[in-house]
This record gives C-alpha cells, structure tokens and sequence, in this order.
C-alpha cells in the first residue's frame, strides 16, 4: 500500500509527491487546470485531470503490452498515479504525422497536410525560453543527453510509440495528427517513456468529420474542451 508523502513538485498539469518509504516511486496526480501558450493562457473544468488520468493509463497499459516501458507503477485511484522516479531529459520530442501547429505556421504550409513519413522534431523544455525547436547538435551542446546515441534511441522509442498509438487511435475512430512525449533514466539506467499521452498532449481529429478532440478545442476557443476529452476516454474503452 502506497501512501502520499510531501509535495515535490507542482507541474501547470500534474502534482508531484514522494512516496512514503520509497525513494525509487512518485506520487502523480492529474489537476484540472488547463493551459496554452506557455500558461498566458489559463482555464479548467472539473474531471479534467480524472479523464487524462485515466486516459495515460490506458494507453500506457496498452504500451507495456506492445513493449514499450513506460514509467506507470501502479493506478493508485483514477486520478493518481504511482510512476517509477526518473530523472527526466529536458526534451520535449514531437512526432507529426500530419501538419499542424507550430511546423506548418513555420513554412507556411496548409495544415492538415499529410507527412509521407513520420517528421520527428526536438523542443527544449525550458519555459523561460518557450521551449524553442532545437538540432541534435544543439541538444548535444546542451547537455540534454550525453551521446548522438542516446537521442537515436529516443528517437526510434517515439517512432514506436507512435506506431502503436497511431493503430491504437485508429481503431478508436481517431486521426493521431501529433503528439509530444517526454522520457527520463530510469535507477538501472534505462531511457523510459514519462509524463502523459492525453489530448492536451496530442492532436487527435475525428475520422470522417476531423472535428478537433484535443487541446486545440482550448487554445482556438472552439468550445466543447470537456465533452471532446470524454469522447477520446469513451472511444479508447470501447475500442482497446
Ligand atoms: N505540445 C505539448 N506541449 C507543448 C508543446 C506542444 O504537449 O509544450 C503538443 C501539442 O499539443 C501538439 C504537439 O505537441 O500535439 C505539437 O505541437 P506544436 O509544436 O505544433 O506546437 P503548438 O502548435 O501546440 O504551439
């Protein structure tokens, strides 16, 4: 049995606490709070944390059995989570299978655009700076890893992740259009997939009417946050 200890950290989505007597777990927990632009923009609904809870543990359980090690111990509610501690890689890496976003407002290219293969960039995860794109070089002159082959390895774990999710969404009725994931060592010196995969994270559009179920529901104001959200959780549970 898992007990709360203080908090560690509080994230604009996620708190972080220690684990009572064990230095090796977090505590996670998914707030309800929502934001975009680097938090200028703010907002909530209520449930909000409950249904990403809910959908990273779905999906990671889903990873785990496609071989993909992801950092989630044990659901301990469904909102919280018990994850392995990992000291995490300031990379955010983003996978597009279709143009949205910052990369076709950057080369001025429609979007929704299909890719022929998966694009796979890296953004530095530092706020003061908002997080901005940068090279293998830069990421290496950074000190974000400390080899080429590390970031290789990051790179063909994110392709798989989005392999796997990319069929999963599909069977669930759901274009994956991107996604951005986060990874950490593990103790035993194992570069494992952290954070979350929920519709803050990803772009997700409905197959037929590519009606948008994700965070740019928030970001656009186009209304619906909540009930898009629900329909991801909804379709996954039917269709994993
Ligand atoms: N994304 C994210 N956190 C960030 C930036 C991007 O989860 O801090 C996700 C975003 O939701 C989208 C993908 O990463 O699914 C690609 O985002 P993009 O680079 O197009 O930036 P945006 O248009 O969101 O500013």
């Amino acid at each position: 049995m898992y007990t709360q200890g203080d908090l560690l950290y509080e994230g604009k989505a996620k708190k972080i606490y220690s684990v009572n007597d064990n230095e090796d777990l977090v505590w996670l927990e998914y707030k309800d709070s929502l934001t975009a632009f680097n938090a200028l923009k703010k907002g909530s609904f209520d449930g909000k944390g409950l249904v990403n809870a809910q959908i990273t543990a779905l999906i990671y359980d889903h990873f785990e059995k496609q071989g993909i090690q992801t950092h989630i111990v044990k659901i301990q509610s469904p909102r919280d989570h018990i994850c392995e501690r990992l000291k995490m890689i300031d990379l955010e890496v983003v996978v597009r299978n279709t143009l949205a976003g910052s990369t076709a407002k950057k080369f001025q290219i429609e979007e929704g655009t299909a890719l022929e293969k998966p694009l796979l960039e890296f953004f530095y995860k530092k706020d003061e700076l908002q997080d901005p794109f940068i090279s293998d070089d830069q990421a290496l002159m950074l000190k974000t890893v400390e080899k080429q082959s590390h970031l290789d390895e990051i790179k063909l774990k994110a392709l798989k992740v989005n392999d796997v999710l990319f069929e999963l969404m599909d069977k669930s009725g759901i274009r994956l259009i991107d996604f951005k994931i986060e990874f950490g060592w593990s103790k035993d010196g194992k570069i494992v997939l952290g954070d979350e995969v929920t519709p803050d994270s990803c772009r997700l559009w409905e197959k037929g009417s590519d009606e948008k179920l994700d965070k740019d529901r928030f970001r656009r104001d186009l209304g619906k946050v909540e009930e898009s959200y629900q329909k991801v959780l909804k379709s996954l549970k039917e269709n994993i």
